[in-house]
């Protein structure tokens, strides 16, 4: 979709840090990182976020990367969180669908 920032990282218009691809998703480094593992897992095709995302197989693949990737992280026996903000009062701000992975410290509850 023309005007958004992770379709054009998809398309390689803006450069990233890309840690892994698959078939329809990829992730990369988050360039304001929260934790020292911070990771956005995107599905390559735009979707404006959580609402518009038709397809049960489409999410459940985005979480098993997101798992996949903090095994390949070394952060799964420790923890990490999944976060997935919609929409203003979730903190949306890249309305293109995406899965922050944050590991590598505690992390507080509740959320701010
Ligand atoms: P949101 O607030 O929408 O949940 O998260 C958007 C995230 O995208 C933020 O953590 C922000 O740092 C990250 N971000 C925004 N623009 C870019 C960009 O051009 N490149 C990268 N790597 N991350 C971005
Ligand atoms: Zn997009």
């Amino acid at each position: 979709m023309s005007g958004c920032v992770f379709c054009k990282i998809v398309a390689g218009e803006i450069p990233a840090q890309i840690v892994k691809k698959s078939d329809g998703i990829m992730a990369f480094t988050d360039m304001n990182p929260q934790a020292p593992t911070h990771l956005l897992i995107i599905p390559t095709m735009h979707i404006g976020s959580l609402n518009d995302a038709k397809d049960p197989n489409l999410l459940g693949s985005l979480l098993t990367f997101a798992r996949e990737l903090a095994k390949e992280k070394g952060i799964e026996m420790r923890g990490y969180r999944v976060v997935v903000n919609t929409n203003p009062d979730g903190g949306q701000t890249v309305f293109h669908l995406h899965l922050h992975l944050l590991g590598g410290r505690v992390m507080n509850w509740p959320p701010g």
